[in-house]
């Protein structure tokens, strides 16, 4: 971690930059592409950790621009774009909002600034920082279970690549949460991975039309209820390691539903919770996480609002 700090950061540059979503999608998301080539940074980079963007030019106070942190997609071998390790990946939504004083358009300043950017661009980074959203020192000896909304997908793309590519035997389950499927990321990717790998299953959840396979609209947890059956065994074990990331609030809903979906001694693998409290579990709020409802090792999050 901290190879380079914000205060001294390192040159790297765009190495491909390209839409993530369908071109129909609300939203706009890019897959940035760097190369670290030169510096400290190759190989050095893995996927659920951030690295730093201090974007060109001074803010509204006139005084240099702060870091950013972003999460990084790329598996730990890099991209293709570049020798091994070389080149690390992020993946970008536009930041597109109103000021809701001036009602003025407000742009996100790294986010346009990464979204803008072209090949051979430079930009000023630091990092990497991050250590306890990764995969485990000994990934065979664990089974996956990831929950990704958004850009919440970035670290899970490369830690899924990172597992399969390395033959890794472990049982593998994704499930990703989008508004519409037109914003399913990297979506191509994961239908082609869970073709070719009997150990990788790959589910979608679509928050506001109905799914593909007639469901009505659902979120990430919602699919442990309509494909019980099919990803309930996989949570009973007790080799099961849970990543969760995405938007705040999707973690009180996963929890919930695995204290519905599970028996006791499975659920206690990942969630510490008050007798009391497990009687009611409909009536669970997020600001009992962490008190009443405690996550246990076994559970990894980055949930930002
Ligand atoms: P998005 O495209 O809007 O997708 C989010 C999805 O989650 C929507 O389908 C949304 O449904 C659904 N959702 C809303 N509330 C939920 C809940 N309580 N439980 C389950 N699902 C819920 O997402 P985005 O704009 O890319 O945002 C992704 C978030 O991930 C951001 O907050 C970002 O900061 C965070 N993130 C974290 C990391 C990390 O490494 N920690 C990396 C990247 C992004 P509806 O909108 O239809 O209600």
């Amino acid at each position: 971690m901290h190879i380079y700090r914000p205060n001294e950061p390192v040159n790297g540059r765009i190495a491909r930059n390209d839409l993530c979503t369908a071109r129909k999608a609300a939203g706009f998301v890019r897959h940035v592409e760097i190369d670290v080539s030169g510096t400290n940074l190759v190989g050095q980079v893995r996927p659920g950790q951030a690295f730093g963007i201090i974007p060109p030019g001074v803010d509204d106070k006139g005084r240099p621009h702060k870091v950013r942190l972003y999460s990084v997609s790329s598996p730990t071998r890099g991209e293709d774009s570049g020798p091994p390790g070389s080149v690390i990946a992020t993946t970008v939504k536009r930041t597109i909002d109103e000021d809701w004083e001036t009602h003025k358009l407000f742009l996100g300043v790294a986010s346009n600034f990464l979204c803008d950017a072209q090949p051979g661009d430079p930009v000023l980074l630091s990092g990497p920082n991050g250590k306890r959203f990764i995969l485990p020192a000994s990934p065979d000896q664990h089974d996956y279970f990831f929950f990704a909304t958004g850009t919440g997908i970035a670290p899970v793309r490369g830690m899924v690549m990172d597992l399969l590519e390395s033959g890794c035997p472990s049982k593998i389950v994704l499930i990703m949460g989008s508004p519409y499927a037109t914003d399913l990321l990297y979506h191509d990717y994961f239908l082609r991975a869970a073709s070719e790998h009997p150990n990788f299953q790959y589910a979608t959840a679509i928050s506001r039309e109905r799914q593909s396979d007639g469901h009505d609209p659902m979120y990430v947890q919602d699919r442990l209820r309509t494909d019980r059956d099919r990803l309930v065994p996989l949570l009973d074990s007790d080799r099961t390691l849970i990543y969760i990331c995405g938007l705040a609030g999707m973690e009180l809903g996963i929890f919930q539903q695995l204290a519905l979906v599970l028996r006791q001694s499975a659920m206690e693998n990942y969630l510490q919770v008050d007798p009391e409290t497990l009687g009611d579990v409909k009536s669970w709020s997020r600001s009992m996480l962490h008190k009443e409802v405690r996550p246990t090792r076994k559970v990894f999050m980055e949930v930002y609002a």
